[in-house]
Formats: C-alpha cells, sequence, structure tokens
C-alpha cells in the first residue's frame, strides 16, 4: 500500500482484478480464494528468555518476507534451543548454557531483518524511474555469470557466527562460533558417507592426524559421551583402530575439505557442539591433550551463572 491508499478500497475484489489485468487479462479473471493486506514487520523481543520461558520463532523475531528468512531464523532457533534443553533437563550440563541461547541467535536474527528490510527498499521501487534503474542494473548483472550466482544464490546473506556464547578459546578464531562443513569422507572399509551420519547426536571431537603430531591415547574414556573422529589426509593409509594409539571412529579426508578448513584457520582439531557448530579448536601448537582441556573448559562455561551480554545492549540501542 502506498502512503494514503483505503485499505477497503484497495481490497474491493473489482478493484483486485483492476491490478491484476494491467499485468494479465487472464488472471484478472482467475477465481481469488483469498485477499487479505499483510502488515510486516522489523523487530525481534526484548528478551528471548524470562526464567523457564523461551521465545522462539515468530515469537521472538519478525522479519519482513522480501528475503524468504523468517521460518529460516525460526528453524536456526529451534536448533539452537533444543539440545541445549535437552542437555540441561538429562542433567549432562548446567542451566547457565541456556543464557547462550538469545546470545547466540539475536545478533543473527536481527542480521537477516536488516537484510530483509534492505531488500524490500530494492522490491518496492517508489517511483517508474527507480523501478527501471533498478530492473536496468540487474538485467546488466546477469550477464556476469558470478554477480547473477552472488544476486540468484543469496551469497550476501549473513551467515550465522556466535561471538558470544557457548563458545571458547583463542585458536581458530575464524571456525570458533561458526558451522562445521558436511564433506564426503571415507571409512575403512571404502564407503563414502557425509561427516554428520558420523558424528551422533552429542558432542564430538575431530582430530587431524597426519603422523606429524601425537594423537591422545584412549581419549574417549575421558571425554564422556563426545565421539572422537580421527581424520587421516587423503594420501594416507588407515592405520586402522585396533593398532591406532586413540580409538574412536577413523575417516580419511577424500575431498580434501576438512584438510583445507583446518589449513586456513591454523588449527589440528576441532570441538563440535550437538548442533554442529565449533565450540573451540585446536591449535597446530598444542599439545595432545588440548581437545580435552577445550571441553572441559565449556562445561564449566555451562554452569556459570547467567551471563551478562554486552551484544544484548548494542542491539536494544540498534532496535530503537
Ligand atoms: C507472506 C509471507 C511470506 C513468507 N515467506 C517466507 C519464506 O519464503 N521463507 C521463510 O523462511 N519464511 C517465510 N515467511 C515467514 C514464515 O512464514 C514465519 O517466519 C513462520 O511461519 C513462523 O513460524 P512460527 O512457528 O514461529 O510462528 P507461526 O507460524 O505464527 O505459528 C504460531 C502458531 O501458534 C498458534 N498460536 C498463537 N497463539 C496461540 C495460543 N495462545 N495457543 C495455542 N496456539 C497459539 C498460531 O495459531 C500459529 O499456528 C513468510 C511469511 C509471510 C507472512
Amino acid at each position: 500500500m502506498i502512503p494514503g491508499e483505503d485499505p477497503d478500497q484497495l481490497l474491493d475484489e473489482a478493484n483486485v482484478r483492476r491490478l491484476l489485468a494491467r499485468h494479465s487479462a487472464e488472471d484478472s479473471r482467475l477465481e481469488i480464494s483469498r485477499k487479505v493486506i499483510y502488515h510486516f514487520h522489523a523487530r525481534t523481543a526484548e528478551r528471548w528468555r524470562d526464567g523457564r520461558i523461551f521465545l522462539a520463532g515468530d515469537a521472538a523475531h519478525l522479519t519482513p518476507p522480501f528475503a524468504g528468512q523468517g521460518m529460516n531464523s525460526g528453524v536456526r532457533d529451534a536448533a539452537n534451543l533444543g539440545w541445549k534443553l535437552a542437555a540441561c533437563i538429562r542433567g549432562e550440563l548446567g542451566a547457565g548454557l541456556l543464557d547462550s541461547y538469545e546470545s547466540e541467535r539475536k545478533p543473527h536474527a536481527w542480521a537477516l531483518i536488516r537484510m530483509a528490510v534492505r531488500m524490500g527498499h530494492v522490491m518496492m521501487p517508489r517511483s517508474r524511474v527507480q523501478a527501471l534503474l533498478t530492473q536496468s542494473a540487474f538485467r546488466a548483472l546477469s550477464l556476469y555469470k558470478p554477480a547473477r550466482d552472488y544476486v540468484m544464490q543469496m551469497k550476501y546473506k549473513p551467515q550465522p557466527h556466535f561471538e558470544q556464547g557457548f563458545v571458547d578459546g583463542a585458536a581458530g578464531g575464524s571456525l570458533r562460533g561458526r558451522m562445521f562443513p558436511q564433506p564426503v569422507v571415507e571409512r575403512a572399509d571404502g564407503s563414502r558417507v557425509l561427516l554428520d551420519t558420523l558424528l551422533g547426536k552429542g558432542f564430538a571431537v575431530l582430530e587431524w592426524d597426519d603422523g606429524r603430531h601425537p594423537v591422545s591415547e584412549a581419549r574417549e574414556n575421558r571425554v564422556p559421551g563426545a565421539t572422537m573422529v580421527r581424520i587421516i589426509p587423503r594420501d594416507h593409509r588407515f592405520v586402522g583402530n585396533a593398532v591406532a594409539a586413540a580409538p574412536g571412529i577413523e575417516v580419511r579426508d577424500v575431498t580434501g575439505a576438512i584438510g583445507a578448513v583446518f589449513d586456513r584457520a591454523a588449527v589440528r582439531g576441532v570441538v563440535l557442539r550437538p548442533d554442529r557448530y565449533v565450540a573451540a579448536s585446536v591449535s597446530r601448537e598444542s599439545d595432545a591433550e588440548e581437545a580435552d582441556r577445550m571441553l572441559a573448559s565449556l562445561l564449566r562455561l555451562s554452569q556459570s551463572a547467567r551471563a551478562q551480554s554486552t551484544e544484548r545492549k548494542r542491539l536494544e540501542l540498534a532496535i530503537a
């Protein structure tokens, strides 16, 4: 609606048909099953938690539909909160962990809302001249494939990255708080599977074993509930768990994707959360016990009392 338009007049059936006829005479004769004026918003709730009550999905954040991301954000909320609630209810992790839900999710939900607002400006031109300029610009961009892919595949979309929350350590800053990739890996029997299918439902520790660093012995006994995965480079041979220094799952980085990620971040291991975000990294310089220490430190973090989030204050100011 343009300021000054009357909602009742706009929804009048003859008017709806007149608007449709401008684009297609055929469409203007279709049966109209529903007509409604939809109000969209760009807002997030001030608090996403009050004691035992949590807000998720549209109850926590409302986004204009231009980016088609509202449900995506809601699903991310559920994925973030779900495993934390389960772990706390089972008594595996402390209730302090639940505070990380808002500090991890709110910045990303708000970043997508701002992106949708910007897209709305592009998709709702205020004049024919603006519409013509915008459409011409996109037509020109579409001639250059990388530019077309950038727009069509929404490569400008902000990726989730937890600056605060249930993340720890200084190593591998570019990986920490980000989702770990999902490459194909090869098992000792030659079968190839997506990495996630091997990781189970809890924490997982991925350790790079190129023979140059000592791998810890029988570590799985000291990291309760965590799946230990030893990854060998694609040109290495399987050692076999029975004779390997470290038990757990052994896979080959058959695509080279994991090695590349580890190389870029200068790490040789990561602690993955149940939602497959990187909780902490093990630096190349660290000794073999580092992942255990990381996990122990994360568990302590989860026991901590209500975390004071400076991010929350910053966002409230931004929204105001
Ligand atoms: C036009 C439009 C286009 C969109 N396009 C996209 C898209 O392309 N991609 C995308 O990801 N998202 C899109 N969205 C957003 C997406 O639809 C919402 O983000 C999503 O549906 C929110 O899910 P939700 O479960 O949080 O809330 P809702 O879907 O609102 O569900 C809440 C439910 O709770 C019920 N309820 C309310 N009060 C009570 C009560 N007191 N007791 C019991 N039940 C109650 C309601 O009836 C409702 O069923 C679009 C939205 C619109 C409006």
